[in-house]
């Protein structure tokens, strides 16, 4: 059996290329993929921002939905034609590690444990979450990865509720953000330079919307400040926002590989701490439970273009993402 995939050749190449199906190994499963999505990981990855890339030629994605064909005997948390998420972040179940696969011209083609770009997907075990049925799978897209992250990010982090959060960068992490914030705050700021974005923000629980930092008056006392930017400079004013004595800074942006920033460690002396949203390794299943429940009700259009890709204009995808045109395409396999 043949299936397309996009692959990314080298730097800022993609093509689509027809795939073998390998036999499943231990721990594998084969997935019909639904729906798939990008977030900047896979944009870094493509332009080659995430440091030396190993495993060229590769597959590319880690979020998507997909419904179960084929499992190794070995699987047991997921039967043939059940709905699954598939995602980065572990779950129940062995890791069945990354995979060669052949294209039809005889290349070996590298994926890892999950990848999302193609009609069909090998994926290891636990990086599967079963999902409760068909309904919503747009909207349960979003727990394969920025959803998540922000559920983390907030839940790990603090406890406190009576505060005042402030949310830098309202693309897909950001936005996520403000809907967990929702839960357990006071007051939510909301910070994009993009008014689009910001606009979304304040419709969906944003309370103070400023396009900068800068904009912030002196007087606002912030107990949290979540970074979504991936922007080194942005990041750089973000960490002296926060109140000291208590203040935390949460850290989630995808920056780009290697880059620094000075800090004064003035800001830690006084008792500002930060942190990032993975504080353990503990399989996620539970908290993706939790989230398929907060957001059975909540309608998440607002993150998908009404325009649906598909894997023959995937570029195009790409393309509108990194302008900023929408906040996540949309891919129909
Ligand atoms: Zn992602």
């Amino acid at each position: 059996m043949l299936f397309k995939a996009a692959v990314l050749i080298k730097k800022n190449k993609i093509k689509i290329l027809n795939l073998k199906k390998p036999d499943l190994k231990p721990n594998q499963v084969f997935v019909k993929i639904i729906y798939s999505s990008i977030c900047h990981t896979q944009l870094q990855e493509i332009r080659g921002l995430r440091g030396f890339d190993k495993f060229l030629p590769h597959c590319l994605g880690h979020e998507g939905i997909g419904k179960i064909i084929e499992k190794h005997k070995t699987v047991k948390k997921v039967n043939i034609k059940n709905y699954v998420c598939l995602s980065w972040i572990n779950s129940r179940g062995k890791n069945a590690g990354g995979i060669v696969y052949e294209s039809e011209n005889g290349q070996k083609i590298n994926a890892g444990p999950v990848h999302t770009f193609a009609e069909y997907a090998v994926i290891s075990e636990n990086k599967i979450y079963k999902i409760k049925n068909e309904k919503n799978l747009k909207t349960k897209l979003l727990l394969s990865c920025a959803l998540s992250t922000a559920y983390n990010a907030l839940n790990n982090n603090d406890n406190n509720t009576s505060k005042t959060i402030c949310i830098v960068g309202c693309g897909g992490l950001g936005l996520s953000c403000i809907l967990i914030a929702k839960q357990k705050y006071k007051k939510i700021i909301v910070i994009d330079r993009n008014t689009k974005k910001l606009i979304i923000a304040k419709k969906i629980g944003g309370m103070d919307a400023y396009s900068s930092i800068d904009e912030i008056p002196a007087s606002e006392k912030i107990d949290v400040i979540v970074e979504c930017t991936g922007n080194i400079d942005v990041l750089i004013k973000s960490i002296n926002l926060p109140k000291k004595f208590g203040g935390k800074v949460i850290i989630i942006g995808n920056y780009p590989k290697n880059k620094n920033i000075e800090l004064d460690p003035w800001i830690i002396i006084d008792g500002v701490t930060m942190t990032g949203a993975w504080t353990n390794s503990k399989p996620f299943d539970q908290s993706f439970k939790k989230l398929e429940k907060l957001i059975k009700n909540y309608n998440l259009n607002f993150f998908f273009s009404r325009k649906l890709y598909s894997l023959d204009n995937f570029s195009k995808a790409i393309k509108d993402f990194e302008d900023g045109e929408i906040i996540r395409p949309l891919i129909k396999m």
